[in-house]
């Protein structure tokens, strides 16, 4: 059984020369899967350009083409965002988003069902970790929303469930697969991948993703405050975290974006900003502040407008870039930190 969604173009390219086919006929295969707007194929019947008797050939084969199905939507009232619980098929259920800037259309993808990462504020690390996606299964969240909403997709966010350099193989081919022309033939430019940090998966993407932006959740100034708050800070230190995104604007050029949660009495005095700027500055980056989403059990709350605007003020004067995000989704619990691994059942929404 081979699920030809979850293959480069490569991949299924070999797969058809194996199968004593024309290499051709694998990227006839993935343009059917992928490189149509709103109505991808999911069988081989579909498939009106391949011969008959090809199509009989791969369905008897075991070859299938996989599809997320969709649980439940739920619509923002007020910003347009929509989030999708999506069913894997073996039964996981995972979250994705959908959100309209005035820049375009953006969706948040999932990379793993459930979180190993341990993250104290983070509603995707209850239940730990169930499995992580395969690269079909990440790209197929944004066939299945391309389809539902029949807008077109422009940016892509690895922000969803999951830590992606946890995952990092999958990703990886997941990139291959919808930067590829014959398919989505999304820009690496509008991809961005968000990692709580882990050095050594930061390292292999510098050198082998250069044009796709990395993003970092930093969220504490120091190993005390981080340790407390994301046992990830144990393994990969903040000093040493930052380092490597250092390193990577400098080898690639491009802005690194760190993420900063801001939470009442815990990270967000002025000293803190004066810290957190004492670390940045001087680096190509950018800092995205984002006051804490509430989660339920959590013992973090965020802090207030003001004292974020005075945050971002501190920054900027000690010359480190940063911007408040306008966070959308929030009455749907689809903000940041915000999404779950499972189905509680206790919300309400549209089917
Ligand atoms: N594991 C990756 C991808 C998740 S991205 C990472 O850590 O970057 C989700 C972003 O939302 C991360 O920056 C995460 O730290 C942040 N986040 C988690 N919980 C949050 C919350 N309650 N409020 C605001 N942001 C939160």
């Amino acid at each position: 059984m081979v699920d030809l969604k979850d293959m480069t173009t490569e991949e299924i390219e070999q797969f058809f020369t194996e199968f004593g086919e024309k290499k051709f006929r694998g990227r006839q295969v993935f343009r059917w899967i992928y490189g149509r707007e709103t109505d991808s194929a999911s069988d081989f019947s579909d498939m009106t350009d391949l011969s008959k008797e090809l199509r009989e050939r791969l369905a008897d084969s075991g070859a299938y083409i996989s599809s997320m199905k969709i649980l439940k939507v739920q619509a923002s009232k007020k910003d347009g965002t929509r989030k999708y619980l999506l069913g894997t098929g073996d039964g996981m259920a995972i979250e994705t988003v959908f959100m309209k800037y005035k820049y375009g259309n953006s969706i948040c993808v999932s990379s793993q069902a459930g979180c190993r990462m341990g993250c104290r504020f983070c509603a995707s690390a209850e239940g730990g970790l169930k499995r992580g996606l395969t690269a079909g299964e990440i790209a197929d969240q944004i066939l299945t929303v391309r389809r539902d909403t029949g807008e077109t997709i422009n940016h892509v966010v690895i922000m969803g469930t999951g830590e992606p350099f946890d995952n990092y193989e999958q990703v990886d081919r997941f990139l291959k697969i919808i930067s590829a022309k014959e398919g989505i033939g999304m820009s690496l430019r509008n991809i961005t991948v968000s990692t709580c940090g882990l050095i050594e998966g930061i390292k292999r993407f510098t050198g082998e993703w250069p044009q796709v932006n990395l993003a970092i959740s930093l969220h504490a100034p120091d190993d005390e405050r981080r340790n407390e708050i994301m046992p990830v800070n144990r393994k990969c230190p903040v000093k040493e975290v930052v380092k490597a995104a250092g390193e990577h604007a400098e080898k690639t050029g491009r802005r690194v974006t760190f993420e900063y949660a801001l939470m009442d009495g815990f990270n967000d005095s002025i000293h803190d900003a004066e810290k957190l700027a004492g670390l940045l500055r001087g680096m190509l980056c950018h800092v995205n502040l984002i006051p804490l989403n509430k989660v339920r059990g959590s013992a973090y709350s965020g802090t207030g407008r003001e004292i974020a605007e005075a945050f971002r003020v501190r920054l900027e004067a000690w010359g480190v870039p940063a911007t408040i995000r306008r966070e959308l989704g929030s009455d749907i619990d689809a903000a940041c930190g915000q999404l779950r691994a499972s189905y509680s059942g206790t919300t309400t929404g549209v089917i």
